[in-house]
């Protein structure tokens, strides 16, 4: 395990936070169990057309039996860490301080603007999430895979001993990676020497090295005489040594197309990397007779966690490994031509199998922390339906300029089938939590296609409102506004009140308005149209979480078609780098392609109940009603009483 994130838990009581039932705001109903499913880039236009085409069974159940939210309208930007912040706080980002997926260091005055960390660290939250509400009051929390939760201290830390022993456990493989992803195809098959015994073959076996993190695997490409294949059809895999009394483990694969289930992957391997711990599994989709293959390696990550060093390991034990599938090889081709490169669907089906895969494992992890722990709330989440939005949703959203009817055609089906697999999941959640749970599904943001790059700092730079250092970057000095590393969606003064700022305040309306001004006149040079439809500022569209210490100034809202970049400089405008264009958000929340989604259902919970748009900052507070803890204390969203039996009371 690693580092010093794993928190050993006191064997002293703790002084308890708020108890349940204190804070006025809990239910005198029995409280529930909340089991929180978060999709990631589960669009709701897309679901909407997925639930007419009957893909998602389980997902119309809870529509069905509990309340769907017409749209959830997100936080802005529109990604993936403000939009978890935004759920899990009840607050946007002009308070919680997750204003992207990076953000800036605080304070202002001790930071310059080019200063950044990671927005999914639990230290770039500013407001406190249901989670942790949860725990302070009591509850038994399980955050399986929660931004923002990792490292747990930042939130317990008044608390004597830390973490409430026994009754909040974290777990995150985000940051504790050991090895990535990886397609092997034979290319480095040598004459096999030093095997003291070589299983039966006919000719010539040869062998392979794969250097796994700290493991080592050897390769034994043979001729099987059993198999009435013609040349290579197997390949042994051991790990550490070549002679089979030796080595720690070993598998025999043979090559098959990929299918629709997960039992032609190999058993785990455990691997490490220095003392960090994790699980990597190989699957053969092809051997062909001279050697080539595609052989997978599934990526490996081992878990920081806020819970016992045993209990972390039982987890990863039950669970099988955290997120991991081959989007990156997929497009580079490594799976076998895309359908976009013309392929005939075999690579698109061999990414499912991986994402199936993934889907198993967080069957077993959840049902794991169901039985083991039986939490009060329970966290989850899933990242393939964003994965798979951007790197094929250019050809599939029909506004695209990328879109192509007779390509997303044969694409729906694929990208439907990765919801498709979490659907399953949650099935098989509901199945094992039984229908008195409370069973929510959000997602953080939507999904559009684009075609093109808009970079507005270009813009800035040709107005005179910005200047770059000989290397490149942003010059401090001579920039009074730009759209910092940190942010794209927005722009920030560079003014007296961060370290080296050069606006004072009485030239910041001046700077402000020339800005404005440069962007609204921004054309594309292809087409001559305008780029940017409107420029906000936070009290042009209040409630939507613009500005804030972390925030911007400027808001852009795009024309269609056009991903902001962060980039200093280069062309105002340029294809983006997939010929296929790509799937983005982060746009203005109030687009509907942006909108979220919100399934509720349980006991407690209206039946049947179709709710207008609501907003991701109204999730906390409901579902703190429905656990019978307060709100988040920081939550400005409202409890949706309409999806409540008596208001949840
Ligand atoms: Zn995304």
């Amino acid at each position: 395990m690693k580092k010093s994130w794993i928190i050993r838990l006191s064997a002293l009581g703790v002084v308890l936070g708020i108890g349940p039932g204190v804070g006025g705001a809990t239910s005198a109903a029995p409280p529930q169990r909340v089991i929180i499913i978060s999709w990631d880039g589960a669009a709701d236009w897309v679901v909407d057309r997925l639930l007419l085409e009957g893909r998602l069974p389980n997902v119309a159940r809870l529509a069905k039996e509990g309340v769907r939210a017409e749209y959830c309208q997100p936080a802005f930007p529109s990604k993936t860490a403000p939009g978890h912040a935004a759920l899990w706080t009840g607050v946007y980002s002009d308070v919680n301080g997750v204003s992207g997926n990076l953000v800036p260091l605080l304070p202002r005055a001790e930071h310059t603007l080019l200063e950044q960390r990671s927005g999914f660290d639990a230290v770039s939250l500013r407001a406190e999430p249901l989670y942790v509400t949860a725990a302070r009051a009591g509850k038994n929390v399980a955050a399986l895979s929660a931004t923002h939760s990792s490292p747990a201290t930042r939130w317990f830390q008044d608390l004597p001993g830390g973490v409430p022993p026994g009754r909040y456990r974290s777990f995150s493989g985000f940051d504790s990676s050991i090895a990535d992803d990886r397609v092997w195809d034979g290319g480095n098959l040598q004459p096999a020497q030093g095997w003291p015994v070589l299983p039966d073959h006919r000719g010539e076996a040869r062998e392979m090295v794969l250097r796994v993190a700290d493991a080592t695997f050897y390769g034994l490409a043979y001729d099987d005489p059993a198999d009435p294949k013609e040349g290579f059809d197997t390949l042994l895999l051991r790990q550490g040594s070549k002679d089979g009394a030796r080595a720690r483990a070993e598998c025999t694969l043979k090559p098959a197309e990929a299918e629709e289930s997960v039992r032609r992957f190999s058993p785990r391997f455990r691997i490490s990397r220095g003392a960090v711990v994790g699980y990597t599994y190989f699957r053969l989709f092809s051997l062909e007779p001279g050697g080539w293959m595609v052989l997978y390696q599934r990526a490996a990550h081992g878990l920081q966690a806020a819970a016992s060093t045993e209990e972390t390991r039982a987890y990863l034990d039950a669970y099988g490994g955290f997120h991991a599938a081959p989007f990156d090889a997929y497009t580079a081709g490594k799976l076998g031509p895309p359908l976009a490169e013309g392929g005939d669907g075999t690579a698109e089906r061999r990414l499912l199998e991986c994402i199936r895969l993934d889907c198993e494992f967080l069957k077993r992890g959840t049902r794991f922390a169901l039985q083991q722990w039986s939490p009060d709330l329970l966290h989850h989440y899933v990242p393939w339906t964003d994965a798979a939005g951007h790197t094929w949703m250019g050809v599939l959203d029909p506004d695209s300029s990328r879109y192509d009817a007779a390509l997303a055609g044969k694409l729906w089906p694929f990208y439907a089938q990765v919801f498709a697999l979490q659907d399953e999941w949650l099935g098989d959640i509901r199945a094992a939590a039984g229908p008195q749970a409370v069973l929510c599904l959000v997602s953080d943001h939507g999904m559009e296609g684009v075609g093109k790059r808009f970079t507005p700092n270009a813009v800035l730079e040709q107005a005179g409102l910005l200047a770059r250092t000989p290397a490149g970057g942003l010059d401090l000095a001579r920039t009074k506004i730009c759209a910092p590393p940190w942010a794209d969606y927005f722009l920030t003064v560079n003014g007296t009140e961060w370290k080296d700022g050069v606006v004072p305040s009485a030239e910041r309306e001046a700077v402000l308005r020339a800005a404005t001004q440069a962007l609204l006149a921004a054309v594309d040079p292809e087409t001559g149209q305008k780029i940017v439809k409107r420029v906000l500022r936070p009290s042009d569209e209040p409630g939507l979480g613009m500005g804030g210490p972390a925030g911007g100034d400027l808001y852009l809202d795009l024309a269609p078609g056009y991903t902001p970049s962060a980039r200093a400089g280069g062309p105002v405008v340029e294809p983006v780098a997939a010929r296929i264009g790509a799937g983005v958000h982060g746009f203005l929340p109030l687009r509907p392609k942006m909108h979220s989604i919100f399934y509720l259902a349980g006991e407690g919970v209206a039946a049947g109940q179709r709710l207008p748009g609501m907003r991701q900052i109204d999730v906390a507070p409901t579902l703190a009603r429905l656990l019978g803890v307060p709100a988040p204390k920081d939550a400005r969203g409202r409890v949706l009483e309409a999806a409540l039996m008596n208001g949840g009371r």
